[in-house]
């Protein structure tokens, strides 16, 4: 099991509630989707399984790992390429990548061969020794993959990857992230793209108001909801209001 999440309970100082009781389980190998609209808790889940929130309650596991009493071994299982592009402007693109993977603990060789690897595989070697201020929106998001990858995590977790970006890049970034999985990798992807979760993933969840309410697959989950498409059963559990924002379409535009 990739991902093990049980009763996870996140209450912030502020008396926020942001996840109420959440259990979610990720096959090694899967493409799963996190599906909600903004302040569902989706951040919050991610941040309880980086270590970078603690848990009120519950228990996360990462490869049998525990995030929080285990949380270094939790921590390298996992890569995060998250929302924002926190690039560190003062490094070049070869520096973000090797010091990223010696924060990891790699050693340096291994280091210099992974970046370069990586640097190959996202089109970005001509750019290496280039500031990432330079860099085009397309090719920090590219570089903010990379990075995530560099100490060969077997769970990537995708926080909306594609929030903002237009129809090219959002289609390179899906082959590349696809081909990641196909290598292996098991991949977390949250989205409030209906159309991308659909496109990509093998399973999803629906998150609202901190709660899990429902999952499967988004045959399934029409199914489940009497409705002819993820669209509709998304416009069941969340509601109109967020529907447009769900849409590609609307959002390229
Ligand atoms: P999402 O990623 O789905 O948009 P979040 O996990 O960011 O949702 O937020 C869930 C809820 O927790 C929201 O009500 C949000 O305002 C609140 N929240 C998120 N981060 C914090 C924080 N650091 N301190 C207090 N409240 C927070």
């Amino acid at each position: 099991m990739a991902l093990q999440i049980a009763d996870l309970s996140k209450r912030y100082s502020t008396g926020t509630e942001a996840l109420r009781g959440v259990s979610l389980e990720i096959e090694a190998g899967e493409f799963f989707g996190l599906l909600g609209p903004n302040g569902a808790g989706k951040s919050t889940l991610i941040h309880c399984t980086t270590g970078l929130a603690r848990p009120t309650a519950g228990t996360i596991r990462v490869f049998g790992h525990d995030a929080v009493e285990d949380g270094s071994e939790a921590r390298l299982a996992v890569g995060l390429a998250p929302q924002d592009v926190n690039l560190d402007w003062f490094l070049t693109a070869a520096e973000t990548l090797d010091y990223h993977a010696g924060y990891f603990g790699m050693p340096r060789r291994e280091r210099r061969e992974r970046t370069k690897e990586l640097l190959d595989v996202f089109s970005l070697t001509a750019k290496k020794d280039e500031s990432t201020r330079t860099l085009s929106g397309g090719m920090k998001r590219r570089l903010i993959l990379a990075r995530a990858l560099m100490h060969r995590p077997r769970l990537l977790i995708l926080d909306e990857p594609t929030a903002g970006v237009d129809v090219e890049l959002r289609l390179e970034l899906w082959q590349y992230v696809q081909r990641i999985n196909a290598e292996g990798t098991t991949i977390l992807l949250t989205t409030h793209y209906l159309e991308e979760a659909e496109q990509l993933c093998d399973r999803i969840a629906f998150i609202n108001g901190g709660q899990i309410v429902a999952e499967g697959t988004s045959h399934d989950l029409a199914a489940e909801f009497g409705v002819a498409s993820l669209e509709d059963a998304y416009l069941e559990l969340v509601g109109r209001n967020e529907l447009s924002r769900a849409r590609i379409v609307d959002v390229a535009q």
